[in-house]
């Protein structure tokens, strides 16, 4: 990864507006890019252009959609933004947060109306930090039927993703203006191309374990459940340009990997009552705080896994997620009709039984919460239980470079590079310096709105 001069360059031709990454972020840029009249081309180093955004669940805040409207549910970027600081202890740029707030239910439309992504409130549960049900999703909330959704949109719009092309240097010139980029094709063969401007879309660094040892150790321990191509690059390039970087230890953390079969336990099930123990059959961390701040908690446990334990109720409602019918499939989810054989099942000590009976307690408002947490306004939990064994894992990586309002990448002193830009993992999200800041949604948000803010203003300065 490194910067090139651009009289070493061999162009084979200059596209209007280039895009590096083929995932939620850089579809939504090119899209947009070709909407407001450029001619865009985006380059991916797999073989296929699914990146993180493939893995997710596919969920996007959208603050004041005529799709919460319709349910009735009233919502506004400023309620939305007020989230967003909240969850991060205002440790992230305040601005930035309104500008998403005020920008996601625009983008939310702007992808089922433009892209024709087929999108829905969730409207059956609470997320974690958020006042309002305002996340949208495909029908089965799986972020490869929003990826399809916008790769059907770029093949009717006639844009082109090439595959197998890494980039992995770039060509500016003394002002920091970007030339072109350099392509090495997995044979060796090197391809150069211009361009007019480019979007950084390779998201954050997740799938470099250089990177996370050396900016966020804490995590190292946990299971890596993100897209492996992710490496860094944006980040690399963005410093030998002399872009200001920010909130490089924040990450999206997750507790509820389904332990040794890698499929995500989404935390429905925890929001609707059910809690987590650790080996010993105790509660460890207010669960309820959010998924991301959770998985560093249980790399602090012993063997470094805890059971999710929750019932039928909270069981039907995580039927919603395709996630959840792949962790019935592998068989990872039991089912136990007494609490004897539930600690059967777990082979978790009889302590287990406290802590249940504890639960109850606090879930009735008889009993305060040690770990802060308030169980009140669900139903006790009752027979049959569910239980799954979950594992620490790492989504991807918050920090980034740090952008203006339409995607820009600043310098260190504030001013702009002159046709670099950036959003999704490549940018600096709004969950502030840690995992704790991560609020549900952050990831998507920022890759879909940045990216349709950075293509629009690709589209204008280069037109
Ligand atoms: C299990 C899981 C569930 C999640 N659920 C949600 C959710 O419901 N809502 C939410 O908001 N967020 C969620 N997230 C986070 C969300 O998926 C990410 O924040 C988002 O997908 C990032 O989008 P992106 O386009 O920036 O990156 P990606 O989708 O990762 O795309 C980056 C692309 O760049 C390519 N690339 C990298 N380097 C280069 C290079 N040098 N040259 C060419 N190509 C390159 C990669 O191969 C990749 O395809 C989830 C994440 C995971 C793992």
């Amino acid at each position: 990864m490194s910067l090139l001069k651009p009289e070493e360059s061999s162009f084979a031709g200059t596209v209007n507006v280039l895009v590096i990454g083929g995932g939620g972020c850089g579809l939504s840029a090119a899209l947009s890019a070709h909407e407001h009249g450029a001619e865009v081309l985006v380059l991916e180093r797999d073989s296929s252009a699914l990146g993180t955004t493939s893995m997710s669940t596919g969920l996007i805040p959208g603050a004041g959609s005529r799709f919460q409207t319709e349910k009735g549910i009233v919502d506004t970027p400023d309620i939305f933004a007020t989230d967003i600081m909240h969850k991060t202890r205002d440790q992230t740029d305040q601005s930035m947060a309104v500008h998403m707030a005020e920008q996601s239910a625009p983008t939310v439309e702007w992808l089922a109306d433009y892209c024709g992504v087929p999108l829905s409130l969730v409207d059956s549960f609470d997320y974690p930090g958020h006042s309002r049900r305002r996340m949208h999703g495909p029908p089965n909330r799986t972020g490869s039927e929003l990826m399809g959704a916008l790769h059907d949109a770029m093949a009717r719009n006639g844009l082109d993703v090439a595959l197998d092309a890494p980039v992995t240097d770039l060509f500016a010139d003394e002002a920091g203006r970007i030339q072109g980029v350099r392509i090495t094709r997995p044979d060796g063969t090197i391809e150069d191309l211009g361009c007019n401007a480019l979007i950084l879309a390779c998201c954050g660094f997740a799938g470099s374990q250089d990177m996370l040892k050396e900016f966020i150790p804490e995590i190292v321990p946990a299971e890596f459940f993100g897209h492996p191509g992710n490496k860094g690059d944006a980040i690399r390039w963005g410093r030998a340009l002399g872009a200001a970087v920010g909130d490089i230890h924040a990450y999206q953390g997750h507790g509820g990997l389904a332990y040794g079969q890698g499929v995500p336990i989404l935390w429905a099930h925890i929001m609707e009552g059910g809690f987590q123990a650790n080996a010993d059959g105790k509660r460890f961390s207010n669960e309820a705080k959010g998924y991301s701040e959770q998985a560093v908690e249980i790399v602090a446990q012993p063997g470094h896994f805890a059971w999710s334990i929750y019932d039928e109720r909270c069981h039907a409602i995580m039927k919603e997620f395709d996630d959840y019918h792949d962790a019935l499939k592998a068989d990872c989810i039991r089912k136990a009709g007494t609490i004897d054989e539930l600690e059967t099942i777990t082979r978790l000590p009889n302590t287990l039984v406290d802590t249940l009976n504890d639960v109850a307690a606090m879930t009735r408002g008889e009993q305060e919460d040690a770990l802060g947490r308030d169980f009140t306004g669900h139903p006790v939990l009752e027979p049959p239980y569910y239980a799954v064994k979950v594992s620490p894992a790492l989504f991807h990586t918050q920090g980034g470079l740090i952008v203006d309002e339409n995607g820009q990448v600043k310098r260190e002193d504030g001013s702009l590079l002159p046709n670099l830009y950036a959003g999704g993992g490549a940018a600096r999200g709004i969950s502030g310096p840690s995992c704790w800041g991560y609020l549900a949604g952050n990831g998507l948000i920022t890759a879909t709105a940045l990216g349709r803010l950075s293509g629009q203003a690709a589209a204008r300065a280069t037109r």
